[in-house]
């Protein structure tokens, strides 16, 4: 059941890759609910623990529901390796941890998800390690923010949640020259979307929690990339504990089946609220990667196959409005999650931000009516039907 053929395309990958298999030949992917595994003799684990021969030792380290996630995820991404972790953040924590020392700078798109804003912030500079931010319209610029201590640039795009873009290959071939490592978080998009491998990026990290599972039951995280670089991410964890549960990475791993064909709704979804909404008068603006109306809609086109689940508008009631808005939903969810097959409303102000200045959520483009939905994959008239009722209750 493995792998067999390496022709075949990223869709039909995503369903049949399976690594996790034991004698009783089941056909779908079993679940290695253990911590440990065994030897059968002094001998072999010896030699086992001697790195002559390979084997599983300790689900800190290696675990086959794991090891099976992580394959896949290489797989599509187009990278050499993976290692998964126990949610988005210990992944991007790993990156920045296992290949980064005191002294280092990273150069990082604003546009971060609130946590990871907190660990550039607030926990980083502790260990030594600076940042600089640099905005999606200042690219053409990049070149000048390189300082002789910069290792790494990483960015997030899409972003979370104001939907900016960054041109991918402007920035890796920027990385190239200078010799960075290049980050990039390629949770909104998932590599059904997007594949930053291709336009350069070493590193690839991804919340699992979101589309990857894609209906809201585990965390999860992964880093791929180079073997080189993935090596020492895996040593990092391995180290400090941040592991996938193997519960998670079995779930992960079915979740990555139906992949493709939830992006490709979702998107589709998103697309046709984004356009019906454009003219919707209780909204300044739509935002969504497809629409023309997108400032970086060539860069969308270029990078990304379809423009993902998430649409962005702003309330012309401000903060007001906003409240008026999700209490009036009657099917939308709130809660604090996204990319699930349940549409989800949000008000990143008052919620997944809310630990930023006023100013700080003006720069990444946070108004304080500005409301991001995750779309699902209910009947899409049916989503907008609700949107739309709440927007005449908001004003
Ligand atoms: C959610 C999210 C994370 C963090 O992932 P967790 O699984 O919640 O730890 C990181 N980056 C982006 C873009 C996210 O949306």
């Amino acid at each position: 059941m493995s792998k067999k053929n390496n022709s075949f395309h990223p869709e039909t990958d995503a369903v049949r890759i399976q690594t996790a298999q034991t004698p009783e030949m089941e056909h779908s992917t079993p679940l290695f609910l253990t911590s440990s595994f065994c030897y059968h003799d002094a001998e072999e684990m010896r030699a086992v623990f001697a790195g002559e021969k390979s084997a599983n030792i300790y689900s800190r380290f290696i675990n086959p529901s794991v090891t099976e996630f992580q394959d896949k995820m290489a797989a599509l991404e187009g990278t050499e390796a993976a290692h998964a972790t126990a949610s988005g953040m210990s992944a991007v924590f790993a990156s920045f941890m296992a290949l980064l020392k005191a002294g280092d700078h990273i150069l990082s798109g604003r546009a971060v998800f609130g946590s990871t804003h907190g660990m550039l912030t607030r926990f980083l500079p502790r260990w030594g390690i600076s940042h600089t931010y640099f905005d999606a319209n200042q690219v053409d610029k990049l070149e000048s923010f390189i300082r002789p201590d910069t290792k790494m640039i990483f960015l997030e795009t899409p972003s979370n949640p104001g939907l900016d873009l960054i041109d991918l290959e402007t920035v890796g071939k920027i990385a190239q020259k200078h010799h960075l490592i290049f980050n990039v978080d390629n949770c909104f998009a998932t590599p059904a979307l997007q594949r930053p491998v291709e336009f350069g990026a070493d590193l690839i990290t991804h919340s699992a929690t979101k589309w990857i599972d894609g209906q809201g039951r585990v965390m999860g995280g992964v880093v791929c990339g180079k073997k080189e670089l993935i090596r020492e991410v895996y040593l990092f964890c391995r180290n400090s504990g941040p592991s996938l549960s193997p519960f998670n990475a079995w779930v992960l791993s079915k979740s990555l089946e139906t992949l493709f064909i939830r992006m490709e709704r979702h998107s589709q979804n998103a697309l046709h609220i984004a356009e019906v909404l454009q003219n919707n008068p209780h909204l300044n603006w739509v935002k969504y990667p497809f629409l023309q109306s997108h400032p970086q809609y060539a860069i969308a086109k270029k990078q990304m196959s379809a423009g993902g689940g998430i649409v962005c508008f702003e309330l012309k009631g401000g903060l007001k409005s906003g409240k008026k808005f999700l209490d009036a939903l009657q099917m939308l969810s709130l809660t604090a999650n996204l990319g699930d097959t349940r549409s989800i409303a949000s008000h990143p102000a008052s919620t997944t931000h809310a630990k930023l200045t006023e100013e700080e959520r003006q720069q990444v483009g946070i108004t304080p009516g500005l409301i991001r939905i995750s779309v699902g994959l209910e009947n899409v008239e049916d989503i907008l039907q609700d949107i739309e009722q709440a927007l005449e209750k908001s004003k």
